[in-house]
């Protein structure tokens, strides 16, 4: 099958251009390089041995995308690309409904075009909100806490009034949970400009001497050791998820939202637990208080994912753990060299 993979260059698109090339997909990268370097191009390449054909580009430039679509004889789309820190999406929201929304309205007009009928989305377990039950299964009711979620609601809503007013098109919304970890080349991993928002790569960059300590969010959580609980899933599960949506789509019309998580919690303690023992690293923290909006506890019930997709996620916390220090490792004597 050929693929264009929108966000191809960044941390998710990447690892699943790995995934897709050595299944013997034909892999087609598009991105405006916004938040990502087109040195990981070099990387694929090694990793995968062959060359990754990419095209700059916005996807908010319908024309581009409908003359990539047709010059690469595209046969499906996996859509990544979009703006994803929560906390920069409640002070520009208007960039948030831009190269979201209206990057996806673009990216359907252009499909539409040249008539290529199947997606893949990337949403995100925030489409829940606040959880009212756990775990999370896709008829948990939605909501949006902030303006990167509720462009991810939107476009769902979109894409699903799309698949009904036309019974050709084949659309899955996946919702990660929480990615983390890198290829096991140490070659491709997640590389956040500035001080990380999320908890791996802090945790990476503490262990690995390039800031001082964790800021370990609450510990008054009605969790069991009191930090917060979340669905952490390898990046190359995910990135196989991302094929097996592919293949459950070449069977199946309509449109789809599947969990892609493991269904286990752990929290921000077993976290810096698992980091240390993987990278042999100390990982001071200290707590502070609650970052607003988080949630206590969130996780994913995976049934779904593993009846319609046949797929589940197979690598451990110390896989994750493992593979993101050998990255983090592998940065650091990139800077140097
Ligand atoms: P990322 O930032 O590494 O990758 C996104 C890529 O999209 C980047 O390479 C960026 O340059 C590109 N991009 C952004 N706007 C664009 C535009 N208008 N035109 C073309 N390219 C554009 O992020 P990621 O972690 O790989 O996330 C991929 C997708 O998964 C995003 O849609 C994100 O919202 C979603 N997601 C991510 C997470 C997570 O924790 N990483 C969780 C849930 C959902
Ligand atoms: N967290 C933390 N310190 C950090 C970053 C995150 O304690 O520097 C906690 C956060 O409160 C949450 C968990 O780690 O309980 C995962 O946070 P992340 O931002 O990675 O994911 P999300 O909140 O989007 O699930």
């Amino acid at each position: 099958m050929n693929v264009l993979l929108t966000g191809g260059t960044g941390y998710i698109g990447s690892h699943t251009s790995v995934v897709l090339t050595e299944l013997g997909h034909l892999v087609v990268l598009y991105d405006n390089l916004s938040n990502s370097s087109d040195l990981v191009l070099h990387k694929l390449a090694q990793i995968t041995g062959q060359p990754i054909p990419f095209v700059k580009g916005d996807v908010r430039d319908a024309e581009l995308l409908t003359e990539t679509l047709a010059a690469y004889r595209i046969d499906a789309v996996i859509h990544f690309a979009g703006l994803k820190a929560v906390g920069e999406s409640v002070e520009k929201p208007a960039d948030y409904y831009a190269n979201n929304v209206q990057g996806t309205i673009s990216l359907l007009q252009a499909m539409r075009s040249v008539q290529v009928k199947t997606l893949v989305f990337s949403s995100s377990a925030t489409v829940y909100g606040e959880p009212q039950y756990l775990p999370l299964d896709e008829s948990h009711p939605t909501s949006a806490t902030n303006p990167y979620g509720r462009s991810k609601l939107h476009i769902e809503e979109m894409l699903n009034d799309m698949a009904a007013s036309d019974p050709a098109w084949r659309m899955a919304c996946l919702r990660y949970f929480n990615p983390v970890g890198a290829h096991e080349s140490g070659l491709i991993g997640e590389n956040p400009n500035g001080v990380p928002n999320n908890l791996m790569p802090y945790i990476a960059q503490v262990a690995a001497g390039q800031r001082a300590e964790l800021s370990v969010f609450g510990d008054d959580y009605p969790t069991a050791d009191g930090t917060g609980v979340r669905d952490y899933i390898h990046v190359m599960d995910l990135a196989e998820g991302h094929a097996a949506a592919l293949a459950f789509l070449s069977v199946t019309t309509g449109w789809h939202a599947i969990n892609l998580g493991t269904g286990k919690g752990y929290s921000v303690l077993d976290m810096v637990q698992a980091f240390e023992n993987a990278s042999g690293q100390q990982v001071p923290y200290k707590i502070v208080a609650r970052r607003a909006g988080d949630v206590a506890a969130c996780y994913a019930d995976p049934k779904k994912a593993s009846e319609a997709l046949n797929w589940r996620a197979t690598r451990t916390l110390d896989d994750m753990c493992a593979s993101t220090w050998r990255f983090q490792q592998s940065q650091r004597l990139s800077v140097k060299s």
